[in-house]
């Protein structure tokens, strides 16, 4: 575990096992100097447990990052599980995996991630208080998906003030890879903002519903690449900017939901060398985590939910403005932002 190159100095990682329900599940606590960690679950079919393993690290150490930008009283932590193979019930697993977190006594806090529903919450909730993301309840935020969706809408018009001097996306081309919760709700704010739209799924459906509701053109999984357009907006799965794509990205800004967007950090030199304006992943899709954050301190404001996502565009101004003067990219600005604030809280 130690020697793993994505273990990333963290606190502690914990693997559950739960017989009768199925569950194996691992959370990964990366920092908490800032505050206890906080990250979704993540339900997925992995290939064999050392990549869910890998998928936890790696999740969880972005979550650092992604809360300091977002600039709430979290440090970061991830959870995985493994998806039973064959039928399973659901219910039991998501109670199981609710008596898994209890266990830590506060050192993680969770709400969805990708294959995780407000309704999966509302079993874990029967096991314990640290969840957000829930549907019912005294200070409930509900899906987070939205609130991710309005940051990240937010965030591509600080990268078109800044790629092409106009913050608007107003008749600006974007192709949206993923049209899930986050990606649908993107295509409706870009859409209503008229933006012109061409969308790739490997749901048949999602795409066939952006192209009847919103006009957007469907393009097949392979193709959402190397698309003409303005922006890339990755909102699937991790990696969509890799050593195959990136000749073949013709927009000028890369910006949108997925977390891990870079298959490695290299790529965002990569981006940079060819012109590409690439806004950090965990800074321009906080804003789900900052709504659970309202939750979690038990009393949403949604006032203050608002602060905070014009602060997140506050903040990915602030990275263009520095990659520009430092000649660097802006996943590495990022990081270094990032860092910084850790080791401040840290220091208090
Ligand atoms: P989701 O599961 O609802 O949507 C993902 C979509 O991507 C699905 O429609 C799926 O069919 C599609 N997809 C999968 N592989 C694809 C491929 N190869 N090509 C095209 N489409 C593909 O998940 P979501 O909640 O919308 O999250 C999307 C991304 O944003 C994930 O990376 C997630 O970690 C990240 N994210 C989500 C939130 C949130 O609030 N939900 C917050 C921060 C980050």
């Amino acid at each position: 575990m130690f020697d793993n190159q994505n273990f990333a100095d963290h606190e502690s990682v914990h693997m559950f096992s739960d017989q009768k329900s199925g569950l194996r599940a691992i959370i990964a606590v990366h920092n908490t100097a800032r505050g206890p960690a906080a990250g979704g679950t993540r339900l997925w079919t992995y290939p064999n447990t050392s990549a869910a393993l890998e998928d936890a690290l790696n999740l969880s150490r972005a979550m650092s990052y992604k809360n300091a930008m977002a600039d709430i009283p979290f440090g970061g932590g991830k959870a995985v599980i493994l998806r039973p193979s064959g039928a399973f019930d659901r219910v039991a697993l998501f109670q199981a995996y609710g008596r898994a977190i209890e266990s830590l006594g506060g050192v993680y806090c969770t709400a969805e991630d990708v294959g995780v529903s407000t309704a999966d919450m509302e079993e874990v909730r029967k096991a314990t208080a640290y969840v957000g993301g829930l549907d019912t309840g005294a200070a409930a935020s509900g899906d987070p998906s939205p609130i991710t969706a309005e940051g990240v809408f937010r965030g591509l018009h600080v990268a078109a003030k800044n790629a092409f001097g106009q913050a608007s996306v107003d008749g600006v081309k974007i192709a949206v890879q993923g049209l899930g919760h986050v990606g649908y709700s993107l295509c409706e704010k870009l859409a209503g903002a008229g933006a012109r739209l061409w969308v790739a799924d490997i749901n048949e459906a999602a795409v066939e519903k952006a192209h009847q509701e919103l006009g957007a053109h469907i393009v097949s999984p392979d193709e959402i690449y190397g698309q003409s357009v303005d922006i890339f907006a990755p909102c699937a799965l991790g990696g969509a900017v890799n050593a195959n794509s990136i000749d073949v990205i013709k927009a000028k800004i890369v910006g949108g939901a997925a977390n891990n967007q870079l298959a490695s950090p290299e790529m965002g030199q990569a981006l940079r060398d060819r012109g590409v304006l690439y806004c950090p992943d965990y800074v321009i899709n906080g804003g789900g985590i900052i709504n659970v954050a309202a939750e979690l301190s038990g009393a949403y404001d949604p006032d203050w939910v608002d602060g905070k996502l014009d602060g997140l565009s506050q903040t990915l101004s602030e990275i263009f403005t520095t990659a520009d003067a430092e000649n660097r990219p802006t996943n590495e600005i990022a990081d270094s932002l990032a860092e910084q604030r850790i080791q401040a809280a840290a220091h208090r």
